[in-house]
C-alpha cells in the first residue's frame, strides 16, 4: 500500500551537520544487555533495525575509559582499539541498510564503582559512589584528571570514527554521566573555573564537544544528548538554568538529544504517563537552537509524530522502546502498514535486561535478543515444514501468538479459547488501573490473526480430553494458563496458611471477574511485580481501606527493574493504602490477620474483613496431564505431537508467554535437541 501523504513530512531527509538521515526517525541509544558482553548479537539487533527503517541506530551508553568502567552493567565499551571491529560489525550491517550509525560515547563518573577495572572512581567533587550503593567514593578530578578525560574523549571519538561511525553523541545526563555532573549545579560544587557560574560548569561540556569536532573533522555529525532539567545549586530541577544552559550551546552540537533527568520520566510506564508526554518539557529546546532536535516519548501513533513535527516540538522522532516492540515501525509507516505495527505498551520489561544484565527481551516483540542466537527475525518466519494440522488450547499471550506465528508459516491453526474473550491474563490485567496500554499485547495478535485464512479462532470453546482426541490434529499445543493460589503458598510460605480456608480469601481472579473483596482489606503480596500493587490501587478506587503487606523490603520489589517501583509506592501513599514490608502473614482469622516481621520474628495482628492472597499461581494443566497419561490414546487419535507452553508450563511473565507460543511456532517442526538450544559468544582465550 502506498504511504499516506499525511506522513510524508516524517520521511524527508535531514541534515545532521556534515551527515545526512534519510527520514525522521531515530533510534535513540538504549541500553540492551548485549553490548559488550555479546557483540554479535547487539549487532544483529541494530541491523534489524536499520533494515526496518530507522535513519540513524545509536549504541547504547558507551564507556570511554577504565576509570569509567560501567560493570556490572552489560554497555558499549571503547577503552582502546581492540574494542574497534565489535562496532565495525554493527556499523557494517547498520550501513548495509542505508542508516547512519550512531555512538554515545559516555563517562558514568561516580555513577559505578569501577568494579571490572578497579580504578578508582572520579568525580567532580569527593562523592560516594551512587549505583548500586556500592559502599566506595570517586575522587574529586584534579587539572591533570580533567586534561586526561578530554584526551580520552579525543581518542574516543578517533575510535568511533575508524569504528565507521556516522554520528558521535556525547552523553550529558546531569547524574548518569560525569560531563552532566559538572552542569548540575548540585552537584558542582568547585571553586576553579570549572565550577560556579552556569558558563563555568558547561566549559568541559563545550571543551569535549569542540575536541570532539576537531578530532574528526568534518566527517561525523556531533552530536549531545543533554537532560533537559537539571538541578541548580538548590538541589532542585531548575528548568530555566537548563534552558540558559542549551542557549549558551546552541549551534555547537550538529544533533541535540534531550531526555529528562529521572529515568523513570524519561521512558515513563505506560502505567504512569502517557504517549509523548516529554512535550511540555522540552518544547523550548527548539526555539533556542537551529540544530535539528530529536526527542523520545513512546511514540507509536504516526498522527501523534507528525503533530510533533508539525508543532515544531521536534525535527526527529526519538525512539528506543517502539524500535524494540517493533523494529520496522518506520518501514510499516512507510508502506502504510499502520495496522501492521505492534505497538509498545510500556511495561519496561525491556529496561529489566539492564538491571539483570542479560540480553534485552520484549513483551511484544518475542524476537528480540534473539536475532543472532537464533537467527530470528521480527518480520520473516520461514514457511511451514508440513501439512500438519495444529490445535492451540487457550487464546492467551502465549496462545495467541503461537496461532498467530504458525499462522504467519502458513500452517492451519485453530484457536480454542474457552472464554467470551481472547487475551487471558491480558484481557483481564489491561483492565485494571492505567494498564489499558497492556491490551496491545491481544490487540495486535488478533488484527493479525483475523486477516489469515488458515486460522480459525473459535471463543467459549472450553475443550476437554475427548474434543481434543476427536479433533484431528496432528500437532496439539496446550497454552491453557494459570490460576492464582488461594491458600497463600509462595515465596516465603510452602505450606497453606493457618486459615486460608475461608470466605474472607479471595484472589486476582476474584477481583478481575468483578468480585471485589468487602473492607477493609488486607493484600499479602509475596508475588513481588506489580499485581499487588495495582489490585491495592483498585480497591482503594473502589472505596476499601486497604494494606498491603509484604516480606519484601519494598512494595512491588521487582518492578525496581522496570523503573515502577517509586512510582507504585508513592501513588499507594498517596492514595492512602498503609504498605507493612518486611513482614509475611502468618493466619487469617474472622476479622483480623496476624503478621510477622521477617527478621525479629514479632507479630501483631491488623483487623480487616478480607484477605486478597498474591502469592503464586499453579499451571492449569489437567487437560495436558489428562492428555499425556496415554500416548497410545493420542497415537489413535493421530496426535503426533502434545506440548504445554507458557503458564500452563510455569507461570511467568506476560513476555515470557509470548516468547513461548513464538518459540513453538518457530521450532514446530524442528528435531528438539536437550543440547544448547541458541548459538552463543564464546569468549577467545587470550
Ligand atoms: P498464558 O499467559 O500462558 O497465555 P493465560 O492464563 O493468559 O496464559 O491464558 C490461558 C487461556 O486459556 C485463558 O484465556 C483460558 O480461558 C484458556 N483456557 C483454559 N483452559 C481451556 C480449555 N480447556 N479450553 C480452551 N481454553 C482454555
Ligand atoms: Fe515496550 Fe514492553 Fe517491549 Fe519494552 S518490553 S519495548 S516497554 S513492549
Amino acid at each position: 500500500m502506498p504511504r499516506d501523504a499525511r506522513y510524508d513530512v516524517l520521511f524527508e531527509p535531514v541534515r545532521i551537520g556534515p551527515v545526512t538521515a534519510k527520514n525522521r526517525f531515530i533510534q535513540v541509544a538504549h541500553c540492551n544487555g548485549m553490548g559488550t558482553s555479546y557483540p554479535s548479537s547487539m549487532a544483529a539487533m541494530r541491523r534489524v533495525k536499520a533494515e526496518g527503517g530507522w535513519a540513524v541506530v545509536c549504541t547504547e551508553e558507551t564507556d570511554i575509559h577504565p576509570s569509567g568502567d560501567m560493570s556490572p552493567l552489560i554497555e558499549g565499551r571503547l577503552w582502546d582499539d581492540r574494542d574497534i571491529p565489535a562496532f565495525a560489525r554493527m556499523n557494517e550491517a547498520v550501513h548495509a541498510h542505508g542508516a547512519l550509525a550512531a555512538i554515545e560515547l559516555s563517562h558514568s563518573g561516580p555513577r559505578d564503582a569501577c568494579l571490572y577495572s578497579r580504578e578508582v572512581p572520579i568525580a567532580v567533587g569527593h562523592q560516594p559512589v551512587w549505583a548500586g550503593d556500592y559502599p566506595a567514593q570517586a575522587r574529586a578530578m584534579d587539572k591533570g584528571d580533567i586534561r586526561a578525560f578530554r584526551r580520552w574523549h579525543r581518542d574516543a571519538a578517533v575510535r568511533a570514527h575508524r569504528a565507521g561511525f556516522d554520528v558521535i553523541y556525547l552523553y550529558c545526563h546531569c547524574e548518569s554521566s560525569l560531563i552532566g555532573n559538572f552542569l548540575s549545579g548540585d552537584r558542582n560544587r568547585r571553586t576553579d573555573e570549572y565550577g560556579g557560574s552556569l558558563e563555568n560548569r558547561l566549559r568541559l561540556t563545550r571543551e569535549v564537544l569542540e575536541e570532539a569536532r576537531e578530532a574528526v573533522g568534518s566527517s561525523c555529525a556531533i552530536a549531545l544528548r543533554m537532560t533537559i532539567d537539571f538541578p541548580s545549586a538548590s538541589g532542585r530541577p531548575d528548568r530555566e538554568e537548563s534552558r540558559a544552559a542549551i542557549e549558551l550551546l546552541a549551534d555547537l552540537p550538529d544533533l541535540w538529544d534531550v531526555t529528562l533527568r529521572e529515568w523513570h520520566a524519561d521512558s515513563v510506564p505506560s502505567r504512569f504517563g502517557p504517549e509523548g508526554s516529554h512535550e511540555e518539557f522540552i518544547s523550548f529546546v527548539k526555539k533556542v537552537t537551529r540544530k535539528p532536535v530529536v526527542g523520545v516519548g513512546r511514540f507509536t501513533s504516526p498522527d501523534a509524530m507528525v503533530a510533533q513535527i508539525r508543532r515544531g516540538v521536534l525535527d526527529f522522532i526519538g525512539a528506543a522502546r517502539p524500535s524494540i516492540a517493533d523494529p520496522f515501525l518506520p518501514r510499516k509507516i512507510e508502506e502504510g502498514r499502520i495496522d501492521d505495527i505492534r505497538e509498545c505498551i510500556g511495561c519496561n520489561i525491556c529496561v529489566s535486561a539492564d538491571f539483570t544484565m542479560v540480553p534485552m527481551r520484549c513483551t511484544q516483540n518475542p524476537t528480540m535478543g534473539e536475532e543472532w542466537r537464533k537467527g530470528w527475525h521480527p518480520e520473516f518466519i520461514p514457511a511451514r515444514g508440513s501439512d500438519d494440522k495444529v490445535l492451540v488450547i487457550g487464546a492467551g499471550p502465549a496462545g495467541l501468538e503461537c496461532a498467530r506465528a504458525l499462522g504467519q508459516r502458513g500452517y492451519e491453526v485453530t484457536l480454542a479459547e474457552a472464554r467470551d474473550v481472547l487475551g487471558g491474563r491480558v484481557a483481564d490485567e489491561c483492565r485494571m488501573p492505567g494498564l489499558a496500554a497492556w491490551g496491545r499485547v491481544r490487540d495486535y495478535r488478533i488484527q493479525q490473526i483475523q486477516r489469515m485464512a488458515n486460522v480459525e479462532v473459535y471463543m467459549e470453546s472450553r475443550l476437554g480430553t475427548q474434543e481434543v482426541l476427536e479433533f484431528g490434529a496432528a500437532k496439539v499445543v496446550v497454552a491453557t494458563g494459570s490460576t492464582w493460589r488461594r491458600d497463600g503458598v509462595g515465596r516465603w510460605h510452602t505450606q497453606p496458611v493457618e486459615g486460608h480456608a475461608t470466605s474472607a480469601v479471595w484472589t486476582p481472579e476474584d477481583v478481575f471477574a468483578g468480585r471485589m473483596p468487602i473492607g477493609p482489606v488486607v493484600i499479602f503480596d509475596d508475588d513481588h511485580y506489580y499485581l499487588g500493587g495495582l489490585l491495592a490501587e483498585k480497591l482503594r478506587q473502589n472505596g476499601s481501606a486497604v494494606t498491603l503487606v509484604t516480606p519484601a523490603s519494598d512494595v512491588s520489589k521487582w518492578s525496581h527493574a522496570t523503573l515502577e517501583q517509586g512510582l507504585v509506592e508513592r501513588r499507594l501513599l498517596e492514595t492512602g493504602v498503609e504498605i507493612i514490608e518486611k513482614h509475611t502473614l502468618t493466619a487469617i482469622a474472622a476479622d483480623e490477620v496476624r503478621i510477622r516481621h521477617v527478621q525479629s520474628g514479632r507479630e501483631r495482628s491488623i483487623p480487616c474483613a478480607s484477605v486478597l492472597l498474591v502469592t503464586m499461581r499453579l499451571p492449569d494443566d489437567s487437560l495436558y496431564l489428562d492428555l499425556a497419561a496415554d500416548p497410545g490414546r493420542l497415537r489413535d487419535a493421530g496426535i503426533l505431537s502434545l506440548t504445554r507452553i507458557g503458564d500452563c508450563l510455569a507461570p511467568s511473565t506476560i513476555a515470557a508467554a509470548v516468547y513461548a507460543g513464538h518459540r513453538y511456532a518457530r521450532e514446530a517442526d524442528v528435531p528438539p535437541t536437550d543440547g544448547v538450544p541458541f548459538q552463543r559468544e564464546l569468549i577467545a582465550l587470550a
